[in-house]
Order: structure tokens, then C-alpha cells, then sequence
């Protein structure tokens, strides 16, 4: 059985678009790098005011992390919102996923009903997950476009 935690916070760096996809990336390349070592999975959303993010492993690697993710000063107000025990992983090919929420990929929060701005206190773990499958999808398509295209 594989553990799942979804939780979201309070994004705390204050700046534009640019400086928030650079902290976003010294997340992600941060979170590859110990993930890859813990053998967890996941995605990261972040819709700029909060970040949403799927955990999966191991119950005591996942758990391990969230501690240290909870501990970090660049987000506040960490609260869960669910944890489980999936068969299977939803997330394997990404030691750490993320996108941020950017014009290019707001066509996908409106499929999921999600115009405005994210209210993550009233999120389900299954609307979370399905956001992040087609984020992950949507950036699995760029990322093979832009292949074909060079
Ligand atoms: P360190 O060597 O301690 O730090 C690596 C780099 O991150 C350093 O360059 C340092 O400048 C920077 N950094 C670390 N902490 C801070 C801080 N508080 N403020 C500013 N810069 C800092 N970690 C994971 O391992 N897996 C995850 O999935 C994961 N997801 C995260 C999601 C969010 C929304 C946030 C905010 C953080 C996440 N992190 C994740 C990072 C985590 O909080 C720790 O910073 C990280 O795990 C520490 O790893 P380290 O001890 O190997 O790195």
C-alpha cells in the first residue's frame, strides 16, 4: 500500500511572477532531489497565494517529509487535508511535479470548475488529485510538443 497526504498552506514570498516561479523552483529542484533519495512521489500546485501538494510513499517517508516541509518559512498555516492508503501510486514518474498557476494552464483549473482564485480549506483530496493529473498531463503534452518542435 502506498500513503497519500494532500495538505495545502499559505505561500509567505512576497514578489511578482518572476521571483515566485524562482522560489517555486528551488522547491521543486530541492523536493526532486530528497524525494528521489526517500522514494516519494507527488505534485505541487501553486496558484500563487497557496500551495497544494500530493505526498506519496512510503507512510514513514511521507510523513518524515511532511514534517520537514511543514517546518519551512517560505509558507505558513500547513493543514491537511487528507491522508489515505491508495493501491497504487497516481504520481510515479515525478520524484516532485509542479506547475504554477500561470495563463498558459488556467484553461485547466476552469475544466475543474475553478475560476477564481483557489479556496483550499473547502478542497476534497479527489478534486486535488484530479487538478493535479491534468496539470501533470498538460505538462507531460508541452513538455513532448516542444520535443517535436526542435
Ligand atoms: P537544504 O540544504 O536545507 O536547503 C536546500 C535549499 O533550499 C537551500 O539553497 C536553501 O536556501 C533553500 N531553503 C531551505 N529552506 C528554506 C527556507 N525555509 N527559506 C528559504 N530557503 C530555504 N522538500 C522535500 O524534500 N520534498 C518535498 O516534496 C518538498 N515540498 C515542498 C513544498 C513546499 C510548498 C515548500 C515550501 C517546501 C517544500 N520542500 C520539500 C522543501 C522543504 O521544506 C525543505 O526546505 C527541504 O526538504 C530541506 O531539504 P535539505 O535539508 O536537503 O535542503
Amino acid at each position: 500500500m502506498i500513503h497519500q497526504l494532500v495538505y495545502y498552506s499559505r505561500n509567505t514570498v512576497p514578489g511578482g511572477d518572476r521571483a515566485m516561479l524562482t522560489n517555486m523552483r528551488d522547491i521543486l529542484s530541492v523536493s526532486q532531489r530528497n524525494n528521489s533519495r526517500d522514494g516519494v512521489t507527488g505534485f505541487l500546485i501553486f496558484d500563487k497565494t497557496w500551495f497544494v501538494q500530493i505526498l506519496e510513499g512510503e507512510r514513514a517517508k511521507v510523513t518524515e517529509t511532511y514534517a520537514r516541509i511543514a517546518r519551512d518559512t517560505r509558507h505558513t498555516a500547513t493543514a491537511i487535508i487528507n491522508v489515505r492508503d491508495v493501491p497504487a501510486r497516481l504520481f510515479p514518474n515525478w520524484t516532485m511535479g509542479g506547475a504554477m498557476r500561470t495563463p498558459e494552464v488556467q484553461e485547466v483549473y476552469l475544466q475543474h470548475g475553478f475560476g477564481g482564485p483557489l479556496e483550499p480549506g473547502r478542497l476534497k483530496s479527489d478534486q486535488v488529485v484530479n487538478l493535479a493529473l491534468d496539470l501533470q498531463a498538460f505538462e507531460a503534452n508541452r513538455r513532448q510538443g516542444q520535443k517535436l518542435a526542435s
